[in-house]
């Protein structure tokens, strides 16, 4: 399976998990740094999350929320459905800045030097018949 394939597919399988309760909304530290997110419905926010890992565009709440999400995890434990919101954003993220080949639908920060770094941590975990190959 391909990583867009996998994607898709646990995009799909969390997205007809989640009730859209929106716990995981009033459990994000981000929330305040999201605009429109604070004075929104929770649960209309995370329902707007769930429209981008349904091929939406989502609402502008829940766009700003999954540009907001910095990886705490604190949603997580906050989920009475027992899945893993942190990761249904880290979907969301992807999908959001066009990893499927869509229009970018939040703002995507370009990091010139992300392939350097990926290298040179590379080069701290790979052999060095590995790094012939692959770096
Ligand atoms: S807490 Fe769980 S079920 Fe509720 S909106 Fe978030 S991911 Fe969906």
């Amino acid at each position: 399976m391909s990583l867009a394939d996998h994607i898709r597919h646990e995009s799909a399988r969390l997205a007809a998990l989640c009730t859209a309760c929106g716990d995981c909304v009033r459990a994000c530290p981000m929330t305040p740094y999201a605009p429109g997110v604070a004075d929104a419905e929770p649960g209309a926010v995370a329902a707007g999350m769930v429209e981008v890992l349904r091929d939406g565009s989502g609402t502008p709440e829940a766009r700003a929320w999954i540009a907001a999400c910095t990886r705490s995890g604190v949603c997580t434990p906050a989920c009475p459905e027992g899945i893993d919101p942190a990761f249904m954003l880290r979907l969301a993220t992807w999908r959001a800045k066009g990893a499927l080949g869509d229009a970018p639908l939040i703002a995507v920060k370009e990091d010139t030097q992300f392939s350097p770094k990926v290298k040179a941590f590379a080069r701290l975990t790979l052999t060095e018949e590995e790094q012939a190959q692959w770096l």
